[in-house]
């Protein structure tokens, strides 16, 4: 056998690997055809046949266990020695749901080859690494969540938005909360997140969007001739969905409101893309929605790409608020809201918790504020109450 860190050449008749070998590497089979045995006693079962293209020896090298199975070249073979961290680093850096599902296959796999083999008469007991268990949590929770969501108990809360200039409630964002039965409120970065692994952010953002319509029927009757608006989060996922703004102009109209009541927060990562997101706030317009760009200034700001994208409101992070005081920081929330009043949209200051930061942002020109000192996230009553 030739072994280079690159190439591997068998000879018709030998052995790459033997069972219970420790694991060196796995193989990619470039020619030549290669017979994978299992050996108990005198007897040895033929577990596959492999050819060009076929991986191999890629299980002990995942879990790290001796070889279950024995690899002869039934012709002279080149492989491609496949490092293991190649694959340790990829598993590392994957869904923990995904690691624990292959480990878990893995280990059933083995289990029933000892069987299959004599060495155990009784199924192997799969033993549970942490992370299998972070893993099922997750999933666990992910069942709550649907379920919560089939049974209404997803608390949509409204935070009122105010007209600085004006002194009035313009508006409100709809932020989404849920109590869970034994570990109470998860937090929605974590459930919202978990939502959008999977296509369940889809009915997540439907139900959001049908509680935000039934809050701007009851809200209208106290806001006659002087609308408030409800902005609505949407992540990317939800816009990959061709359908959502047709199903959503649906409710909208389903419910007898005006488009121009709705506002789209589109969180600032999405921006990077930005012909999909200028496709999209162009229907938007067309439809009379209004768009804002969500945590403006956090991680993605491209402002080669802003000025082609024709936001109706910039919500600027909570980060440049709650850092006002500094003369520098003040110096960038100044440039952002003259920014932001150039280009014809409106700017909502997150995170707004001192009577000191609203006089300030008033000064500067910001329209609207928002923060636990205008009000945290309310019930529906409550905003009625505040309107
Ligand atoms: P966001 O859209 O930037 O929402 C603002 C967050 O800041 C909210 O956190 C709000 O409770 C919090 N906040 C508001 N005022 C203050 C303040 O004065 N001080 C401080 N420290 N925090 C303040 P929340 O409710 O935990 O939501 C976190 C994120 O989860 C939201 O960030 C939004 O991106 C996402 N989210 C919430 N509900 C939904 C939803 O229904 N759908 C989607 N797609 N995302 C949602
Ligand atoms: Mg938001
Ligand atoms: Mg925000």
């Amino acid at each position: 056998m030739n072994v280079s860190s690159f190439r591997v050449d068998v000879p018709a008749g030998s052995v790459l690997f033997k069972q219970g070998d420790e694991p060196t590497s796995a193989f990619l089979l470039e020619s030549g055809s290669i017979e994978v045995t299992t050996e108990h006693g005198s007897t040895s079962r033929r577990l596959g046949l492999l050819g060009p293209g076929d991986l191999l020896g890629e299980m002990a090298v995942l879990d790290d266990s001796p070889r279950t199975a024995t690899a002869r070249a039934l012709s002279d073979c080149v492989l491609m020695p496949i490092d293991r961290k190649q694959f340790a680093e990829r598993l590392t850096s994957a869904d923990p749901v995904v690691r624990a599902l292959l480990l878990s296959q893995i280990a059933r796999y083995r289990s029933a080859l000892a069987q299959l083999s004599g060495q155990s008469d009784a199924p192997v007991a799969v033993a549970r690494s942490s992370d299998a268990s972070i893993a099922l949590d997750k999933i666990r929770l992910e069942s709550h969540l649907r379920e919560a969501l089939d049974k209404g108990e997803l608390e949509v809360r409204l935070q009122p938005i105010l007209d600085i200039a004006n002194h009035r409630i313009a508006g409100f964002e709809a932020l989404t909360r849920w109590t869970h039965p034994e570990r109470g409120p998860v937090s929605p970065a974590e459930f919202i997140a978990l939502a959008e692994e999977t296509s369940l952010i889809v009915p997540v953002g439907d139900y959001v969007l049908d509680q935000v319509c039934g809050a701007l029927q009851r809200l209208r009757k106290y806001r006659e001739g002087d609308p408030v608006f409800v902005a609505l989060n949407v992540s990317g996922r939800q816009l990959d969905d061709d359908a959502l703004l047709d199903r959503f102009l649906q409710t909208v109209r389903a419910h007898g409101l005006h488009p121009a009541q709705l506002k789209l927060e589109i969180t600032e990562s999405l921006v990077l893309d930005y012909v999909r997101v200028d496709s999209i706030i162009t229907r938007c317009h067309a439809a009379g929605l209004r768009v804002a760009l969500d945590d403006f200034g956090t991680g993605y700001s491209n402002l080669g790409h802003l000025h082609r994208l024709e936001f109706d409101t910039l919500k600027m992070d909570q980060g440049f608020v709650r850092q006002m005081h500094e003369p520098r920081c003040l110096a960038i929330v100044r440039a952002v809201v003259t920014m932001a009043n150039s280009l014809g949209c409106d700017i909502v200051a997150e995170g707004v918790e001192t009577p000191a930061q609203l006089q300030m942002l008033g000064e500067l020109g910001c329209t609207y504020a928002q923060g636990y000192l205008i009000g945290k996230p309310l019930s529906l009553d409550e905003a009625i109450e505040l309107v």
